[in-house]
């Protein structure tokens, strides 16, 4: 890494995708040195920003690249400058990424006001919330207006982006009401919008039928406090032909701004921060608690006990707590 911090952050502040795409490679280093830097920097860019930063899920296959390239276009059409973020817990094991492939968001890709960046390979989660958290910093102070961060619809990753962006948008398919009945409730109380995409063509009528029963299932949901009347949201979009869009982003503002004026979304953003702080003094401490060779045998040898059914785990997790006092 031949960039300084400094060097960086001058140019994250000019707007410089390069400096970007070279800032967060920094962040996402595991090196200590790099880390070392990687802290000068956000300490350097601290506090700039106004972007939305805004949670996008759904399976696969449901059209999220189609979407985000249409949405992505229609806003850097209106002069704001989007930024794309991925996380997909899966490309650790697959060893590529879901944006790997050069096909998806093709347009989007070579737009000036635009700039995606594929999922990090790193192994587990917690690193894959961290420089997303951190790329999103980087973004706000390199001056965009919106951050995408994409994910798949698979369980943990979609409570891992809840918590660090300001409002979440579920993409979903056409589906009969049998199908209905099988999306997750968690994920479903998640979404503040919720887009049923492919409404085009012979899908079209399924997609209305679909948008008419998710809103009567979110009807049922209980009422968030943070939220107007009549949210969240069922609404019908195609991304291929560009349907619905204008709308699902006048929605998207009409929440933000909501939250903005009743104070929700300050609050909100300071409690992911204070999450965010807690979690890394956490895993900080557990990384120390690895590195130390004497409680690590120290562990390892209580494990024993208690895999061999010597030592009940709480007596064992008891006497380990002891050694730290
Ligand atoms: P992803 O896996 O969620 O990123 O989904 P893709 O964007 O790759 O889309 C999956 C398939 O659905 C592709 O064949 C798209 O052309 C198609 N698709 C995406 N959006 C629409 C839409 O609005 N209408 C229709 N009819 N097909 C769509």
């Amino acid at each position: 890494m031949r960039n300084t911090a400094d060097d960086l952050a001058r140019g994250i502040l000019a707007g410089e995708r390069r400096a970007l795409a070279r800032g967060i490679t920094l962040i996402e280093s595991q090196r200590p040195d790099h880390r070392a830097e990687a802290l000068r920097l956000l300490d350097l860019l601290a506090g700039g920003g106004h972007a939305l930063r805004v949670g996008l899920s759904g399976t696969p296959g449901v059209g999220k690249s189609t979407f985000i390239e249409s949405f992505g276009l229609m806003l850097t059409g209106q002069g704001k400058k989007v930024a794309v973020l991925a996380v997909d817990p899966s490309s650790a094991r697959s060893g590529g990424s879901i944006l790997g492939d050069k096909t998806r968001m093709d347009l989007l890709s070579r737009d000036p006001k635009a700039f995606i960046r594929p999922s990090p390979s790193q192994a587990h989660l917690g690193g894959v919330a961290r420089r997303t958290r951190e790329a999103i910093l980087l973004c706000e102070a390199a001056g965009f207006d919106l951050i995408l961060i994409e994910t798949v619809g698979v369980g943990q990753s979609e409570t891992l982006v809840a918590d660090m962006v300001d409002l979440f948008v579920l993409l979903m398919a056409p589906a009969g009401g049998d199908e209905l009945q099988g999306v997750k409730r968690g994920i479903m109380e998640m979404a503040d919008i919720l887009l049923v995409n492919k409404a085009d063509g012979d899908l079209k009528m399924t997609a209305l039928r679909t948008v008419a029963d998710y809103a009567g299932a979110l009807r049922l949901l209980r009422k968030r406090p943070q939220d107007p009347e009549g949210f969240p949201k069922a609404m019908a979009v195609s991304a291929l032909e560009e349907v619905g869009l204008e709308t699902a982003w006048d929605e998207i503002r009409a929440l933000a701004g909501w939250r903005e004026a009743e104070g929700h979304f300050a609050a909100r953003r300071a409690e992911q921060a204070r999450h965010w702080f807690e979690a890394e003094v956490r895993e900080g401490l557990l990384a120390r608690l690895r590195n130390d060779p004497v409680i690590r045998e120290r562990m390892a040898a209580l494990g024993d006990e208690v895999a061999a059914g010597g030592t009940a785990p709480a007596v064992a997790a008891a006497a380990m707590l002891e050694i730290l006092r």
